[in-house]
């Protein structure tokens, strides 16, 4: 699958805001935003004014890049989200948090969602047991995810864990820390969601 393969960091300069792409880095004072808190190319130069569709594009653009996902994909998400009852934009952050690939990073077994797509994709992931190769697999409660016995002294898995304190694991998912495994108990619901997302204006963007 074709994917972004430039600087992360430029990533969150670009939208103004730490997504939190690169594990440890992110806490530390070597984050690219903390360092250079201005758009690619603008140093010195002043932010022009945005117009209410580019501030849509933007949250848009922004949460592609959280979850790492190309805009097919990520309309595909949008169309489900919208045929489900209730909050569309709520709909659409949830069926984000369930793809496999977040779940491995919200656990704490890889300390980026990039990092838990290439665990996902090399086998070292199962559900209920069984190997799941697919980021984009949707978890579900009841759900019991855990590191493949033959990964589980991977380094880093293990770096994964011990950075893992300054990853707050989110009350519908469970983690078992001593058996590298954790369990969905939940749907996530939008205040267990702590992503900087206003998802509201995602849905004015392709409402329009
Ligand atoms: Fe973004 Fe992390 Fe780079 Fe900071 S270190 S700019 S949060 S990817």
């Amino acid at each position: 699958m074709a994917r972004y393969t430039g600087a992360d960091c430029r990533l969150c300069r670009r939208e103004g805001s730490k997504l939190f792409l690169k594990g440890d880095r992110c806490y530390s004072d070597k984050c690219g935003v903390e360092k250079r808190p201005y758009p690619p190319g603008m140093a010195g130069k002043k932010r022009p004014r945005e117009s209410e569709y580019r501030v849509q594009l933007r949250e848009k653009q922004k949460a592609k890049r959280v979850y790492g996902i190309l805009e097919k994909q990520f309309r595909n998400y949008y169309e489900m989200a919208s045929r489900q009852s209730g909050i569309t934009g709520e709909n659409l952050l949830r069926v984000l948090e369930r793809r496999l690939d977040n779940v491995v990073y919200r656990l704490g077994f890889a300390v980026s969602r990039d990092e838990a797509r290439q665990s996902v994709r090399h086998g070292h992931i199962s559900v209920n047991g069984r190997r799941v190769d697919i980021p984009s697999y949707r978890v579900r409660p009841g759900d019991t995810v855990a590191v493949a016995e033959k990964a589980q002294d991977f380094t880093r898995i293990k770096a994964a864990l011990i950075s893992s304190g300054k990853i707050e694991v989110p009350g519908w998912l469970e983690v078992d820390v001593e058996k590298l495994s954790g369990k969905v108990l939940d749907m996530p619901h939008r205040n267990q969601i702590d992503t900087a997302l206003r998802e509201q204006l995602i849905v004015e963007l392709y409402s329009k």
